[in-house]
């Protein structure tokens, strides 16, 4: 699952082959940008925003892409052929490294200057140096009555939360997904929590919340519909909410819950 902590990720691997090294190739599979060429410029550095991917050049552009839910990078040896090409959206080349990006949700090419276009209305970012949590807490009150799990995904609040960490910062303070944002009790520790997750996890490219890594037994809540909570033993359910799936253990969650804490 592409959260902010496997963005972060991608990011370092993206700048580790392509940074301070001059494109020799470029291919942008996208009908609105198939005649962009970027050869001959240099690649400055490759850095995350929440789950945004910003590739910026020394010829004052940046290349703009988002995971969404399929995408994905692939870093490789520039000398090996390539692969799955029906799926690929970019391909960004030097002489020793291809980066290939398969199946992203966005791909757009615009100036570094105009970047806040795309990126401005993020709230603070979970693993960027702009985090601030005090900022972050102000931003989930200011709809005090919206579903703390649709708040904490919405990324003008706080960046880099998708649906695995939604579900998991919930179960592990005791939350009720369905809780108004003003009914969560301590707010800060949430938002902590979230971003201590997501940086013990960045490094690796995958989620671990259990701290057993072991198939299967990653996470507490996130994708074990009717399977027993980890805790209490109780079925975990999952139902819509707003257009994603939300996770939860019915025994374990009750904070938030009105007339339950
Ligand atoms: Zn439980």
């Amino acid at each position: 699952m592409p959260e902010g902590d496997v963005v972060w990720y991608t990011a370092r691997r993206l700048h580790d082959a392509l940074a301070d090294r001059t494109l020799t190739h470029s291919d942008f599979r996208v009908p609105r940008l198939a005649t962009a060429d970027l050869t001959g410029d240099m690649v400055t550095e490759a850095a995350s925003r929440g789950k945004h991917l910003l590739i910026r050049t020394r010829g004052g552009l940046t290349v703009h892409t988002h995971l969404r839910m399929d995408g994905s990078w692939r870093v490789t040896p520039a000398a090996e052929p390539v692969k799955d090409g029906h799926r690929i959206r970019l391909i960004l080349a030097n002489e020793t490294w291809r980066a290939t990006g398969y199946q992203l949700g966005v791909v757009e090419l615009l100036r570094t200057r105009d970047e806040q276009r795309v990126v401005g209305h993020l709230g603070p970012d979970l693993l960027g140096p702009d985090w601030d949590p005090d900022e972050a807490v102000r931003r989930l009150l200011a709809q005090p009555a919206r579903p703390i799990a649709e708040a904490l995904m919405d990324q003008r609040n706080l960046a880099g939360i998708g649906n695995l960490y939604k579900a998991e910062v919930l179960f592990l303070r005791g939350i009720d997904p369905w809780a108004p944002a003003d009914d969560v009790p301590d707010l800060p520790t949430v938002v902590e929590l979230a971003r201590r997750l997501l940086n013990a996890n960045k490094e690796r490219g995958w989620q671990v919340i259990t701290g057993n890594a072991n198939r299967g037994e990653q996470t507490w809540v996130y994708g074990r519909r009717g399977r027993p909570c980890r805790r209490c033993g109780t079925s975990i359910r999952s139902m819509g909410q707003q257009d994603r799936v939300t996770y939860w253990c019915p025994a374990c969650q009750r904070a938030g819950r009105s007339g339950a804490m």
